[in-house]
Parts: C-alpha cells; sequence; structure tokens
C-alpha cells in the first residue's frame, strides 16, 4: 500500500521506546511519513536501563515482519522452556515448552532480550528509511487537534520552541502521557502498595541449580522471578519489599546479599551487578483514543512485569494500530476505524494482560496452604497433558490474544 502523498502531514509519534520505533517502523515499510519526538539525546537513549527481557512468539513473528527478529536473535538467547518452582519445598512442580506450539508459530520458544536492544536496532533500521523524521533531544509539551489535524508543542536542548503540524498524534510516551492526562481519559486500576526490587547478578543458576532461563518462583513469604538475560552469566532476580523498608535499605548490598543467600545459599558473596526498586501499577485507560489523539503501548496500559507483557502488548498495539492508520490514510479505511483499534487492543489489555499478571501474581504469593497445593497441582497436571499445556501457551505466548483482537469488530 503506498499513501506517499507530498502534501500530507506526518502521523507524530511521542516517544523512541519499543512501541514507538515499531510504530515509526510499521509505518515507514508502507511509506507513511512519521515525526518521531524523543526527549533523550543519542548517547542516553542507548545508556538506558534493560527493563523488558522477554519477548514472546507472537511478537516475534511481528519482529520478523518489522524485519528485526535476525537483529535480535543474534544478541539475545533462546528459550524454549520455562518452569515454576516452589520455594518452600524448593522443587520444580511444572515445566512448559513452546515445542507444543510448532504449528502455531514460526518462533515456538521465547526471546530474552533486552528493551535496550531491541531499541536500538529498531532505531537503526529506522535510520536508514527516509519516511521519519527523527527528533532527538525535543521534549514534547502539549498539542491541539481539530477536524484536519494536530499540532504538537516540541521545546529543543536549547529552549526554543516549535510547532509541528502532523495528521494525528499516538502517544508512545509510556506510562506518564502528557496526552492521556491532556484528553482526560481515565487511567484506571490500581497501584500494588509494595515496590519490587530487581536485581542483576552473575552467577550461572541453571548450573548450580537446574534452573531453566525463565522460571517462576511460588513462596507465601518471598515470591521470585529467575530469569537468565545475557552471555556472560547475567541473571535477573525479582523480589518482593517491605512496604514500611525504606529504600536506602532495600537496595543495600547487605540487604540484596542477604536475600539472594535466602533464595539460593552458597559460601561466597554473589556479584551485584545492577539493582533498581520500582513500583508496580495495574491500569488501562479507559479509551485508546479521542479524535486523532491515539494511545499505545505504556500510555495507555502498565500492568506488574509477572509474566514479561508490558513491551510485548505495546508492540502489538503498535502493529495494529499501524495498519489502521495505513487504511485511513490511503482512504481505505473511514477515521473511526480507529474505535475498532481500541476495542481490539483495549479488550487484550483487560482481559488477557491485566487478568493474565494478576492470575500470575495471585499463583506466586498465594498464602493459605491448602489454595497453594491446589494451584500447584492445577499448574502440573495443566504442564503433563498436551492439550492443556497447549492451550496454557497460546495465553502466555500472546497467541490467543492476537487471534481474538482480529475477531473484534
Ligand atoms: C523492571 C521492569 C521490567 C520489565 N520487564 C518486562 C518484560 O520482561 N517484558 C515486557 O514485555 N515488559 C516488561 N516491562 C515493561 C516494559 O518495559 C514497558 O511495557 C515498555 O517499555 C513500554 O514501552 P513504551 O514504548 O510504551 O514506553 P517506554 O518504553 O516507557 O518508552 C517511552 C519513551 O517516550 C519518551 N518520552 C516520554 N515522555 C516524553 C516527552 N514528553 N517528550 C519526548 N519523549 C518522551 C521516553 O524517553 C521513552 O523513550 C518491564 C518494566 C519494568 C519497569
Amino acid at each position: 500500500m503506498n499513501t506517499t502523498s507530498t502534501q500530507r502531514p506526518p502521523v507524530i509519534i511521542i516517544g523512541a521506546g519499543p512501541v514507538g520505533l515499531c510504530l515509526a517502523l510499521y509505518l515507514a515499510q508502507r511509506e507513511v511519513r512519521t515525526c518521531l519526538i524523543e526527549r533523550l539525546d543519542h548517547q542516553t537513549f542507548i545508556d538506558q536501563e534493560a527493563r523488558a527481557g522477554s519477548i514472546h512468539p507472537a511478537t516475534l513473528e511481528m519482529l520478523a515482519d518489522l524485519g528485526l527478529y535476525e537483529r535480535l536473535e543474534r544478541r539475545g538467547l533462546l528459550a524454549p522452556t520455562f518452569q515454576y518452582w516452589d520455594r518452600e519445598t524448593d522443587h520444580m512442580f511444572a515445566e512448559f515448552d513452546h515445542a507444543l506450539l510448532d504449528g502455531d508459530t514460526r518462533f515456538p520458544y521465547v526471546l530474552q532480550c533486552e528493551r535496550t536492544k531491541v531499541i536500538d536496532e529498531a532505531m537503526q533500521v529506522l535510520q536508514q528509511t527516509k519516511f521519519c523524521d527523527i527528533r532527538m533531544s525535543t521534549e514534547f509539551l502539549s498539542f491541539t487537534q481539530d477536524d484536519n489535524g494536530v499540532e504538537a508543542v516540541v521545546t529543543d536542548n536549547a529552549g526554543s520552541e516549535e510547532h509541528i503540524r502532523g495528521s494525528h498524534i499516538v502517544s508512545c510516551e509510556g506510562g506518564r502521557s502528557i496526552v492521556r492526562k491532556t484528553l482526560d481519559i481515565e487511567f484506571e486500576g490500581y497501584t500494588y502498595p509494595e515496590r519490587t526490587l530487581t536485581v542483576a547478578v552473575n552467577y550461572d543458576f541453571a548450573q548450580a541449580h537446574g534452573y531453566s532461563y525463565r522460571n517462576y518462583l511460588s513462596d507465601p513469604e518471598q515470591w521470585s522471578n529467575l530469569f537468565k538475560w545475557t552471555q556472560p552469566e547475567r541473571w535477573r532476580v525479582h523480589f518482593p519489599t517491605n512496604i514500611d523498608d525504606a529504600p536506602e535499605k532495600v537496595l543495600s548490598d547487605e540487604h540484596i546479599e542477604a536475600q539472594l543467600q535466602k533464595f539460593l545459599p552458597r559460601d561466597q558473596p554473589y556479584e551485584i551487578v545492577h539493582r533498581t526498586l520500582y513500583t508496580v501499577h495495574q491500569r488501562v485507560a479507559a479509551s485508546f483514543r479521542e479524535g486523532r489523539a491515539i494511545l499505545a503501548g505504556d500510555s495507555a496500559h502498565i500492568n506488574s512485569p509477572i509474566g514479561g507483557m508490558g513491551m510485548n502488548s505495546g508492540i502489538h498495539d503498535a502493529v495494529n494500530l499501524g495498519e489502521k492508520l495505513c487504511g485511513i490514510l490511503s482512504r481505505q479505511y473511514e477515521e473511526n476505524t480507529l474505535d475498532r483499534y481500541t476495542r481490539q487492543r483495549r479488550h487484550v489489555a483487560v482481559n488477557h494482560t491485566k487478568l493474565q499478571t494478576e492470575r500470575n501474581k495471585k499463583l506466586l504469593t498465594e498464602k493459605d496452604p491448602a489454595m497453594r497445593q491446589r494451584n500447584h497441582d492445577h499448574l502440573r497436571r495443566t504442564a503433563g497433558d498436551a492439550k492443556l499445556a497447549r492451550e496454557f501457551l497460546l495465553r502466555t505466548s500472546l497467541i490467543n490474544s492476537v487471534r481474538e483482537a482480529a475477531a473484534i469488530e
């Protein structure tokens, strides 16, 4: 579909995170001009914290179509299986193998690959196209819209303001979206009272204890996730924190070392490579669109990272929205096709991403011993039955969410 027009103003995309970049790439591949606004400069863009790190099969399909898969595979780790462990008894009670999805996807595995690598590669590919005006070190301030288009106000490092005219504005700004706040769209949901501690460790947990590259650990007192990220040995562990503990205490060497020793005792201290403390939310915007202003990714929905779905579902928003914008700009679709984007992607945010991440958290944190046992038995039976395990994997791999969204008119 060629939608190039010398007269047409660009689609303005705010934020060069994974969602903004994938949207810009999708549109560039179809010769739709965009203007991408990013507040970070080139150096801080590369030096960001890793954050998301698990890319599920349905997203790998999309990244392959965007020309990113091979670049990312070179920099990531293939994780065909994931495991559930009971920390109280220290045994693995369920293991799922994506090989059961052989007939459903070209990519029957999760690719462990950090958000920073995704945006680095996407930016490099985008720079090779001539359809995106990339504005780094540019802060988005505000916008207005009318029947014919939108106007964004941005400022550069020197503080000089510029007004940019566009056909649409897409907020890929993350959870604090100015666009969402300007439109007064409610960000429905809640924030967990306790924060989560994330620690990167240089230690081979697979060799030491038989963990797979992706592990969920249930414990009534101290649930955890453990993921292998990169070569050489870089593993990431999540721990809950006590609401009353000061951040300095939670982030101290002593506290983290004590948590790790409790997690897996050893006679030497752990080499801690990185640490962060973050607040977890479960929120979905009441609408993903008003007029020509659209929300995608974290600006539309934020959720607990247990299950690794935030970046994935945001990239799905980008591809879904990209297809609709192409149709609208080439006059094949009506402008109100954007309401279908809201219906489809909001359905996924509420009924898949939110539901699944809440279920994951409940499973890992359950305190009632009888309920814990029932949950573990249920998961064990599911993993042991090929049909049930495939259905489970269709959900965790996000394949079901894409199929279900496509069926919504
Ligand atoms: C610790 C942690 C672990 C996570 N793990 C996973 C995981 O394993 N799997 C997963 O799928 N998700 C995970 N997530 C969530 C994931 O990181 C986010 O869902 C994802 O990054 C959202 O992408 P985005 O492009 O919507 O927003 P962001 O990645 O937040 O990008 C927003 C961009 O917009 C820019 N920006 C913001 N405001 C402005 C402005 N006013 N002007 C100009 N630019 C602006 C920012 O600088 C940034 O570059 C994790 C999150 C955290 C915190």
